[in-house]
């Protein structure tokens, strides 16, 4: 009979809810760094050819926005840590490209769309 209260309980829904939703948000960055990130040190012009999920995944316009921010993380490494873009708005630590920036990333092959 306890277990059906706990149910009806509003605050069970509620913390069966936050544990669904923290869940992707803890596992999101690490599988980030793990599997995208490499491929963001690789040419954009052959990772984005991949035939999987990772491929598409690059090719997302979320992803080369990504690419184009961890681009300038290393070249400024006091901004732009995040592989999700909300958070360095969030830290204060977002950079935007200058015009020299984004030269320099047409160069590299960088996407820029
Ligand atoms: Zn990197």
């Amino acid at each position: 009979m306890a277990p059906a209260a706990c149910l009806l309980c509003p605050l069970a829904y509620w913390s069966w809810l936050a544990t669904i939703c923290a869940i992707p948000s803890l596992l999101l960055p690490p599988l980030l760094s793990m599997f995208v990130h490499p491929l963001m040190h690789s040419p954009y012009v052959i990772s984005s050819q991949r035939k999987d999920l990772l491929g598409v995944l690059l090719r997302t316009k979320y992803i080369r926005r990504v690419i184009r921010h961890h681009w300038l993380h290393h070249k400024y490494p006091t901004y732009n840590f995040n592989l999700l873009l909300l958070g360095d708005f969030l830290l204060g630590t977002h950079l935007e490209p200058s015009e020299s920036d984004i030269e320099e990333m047409r160069d590299s092959g960088i996407p820029l769309d």
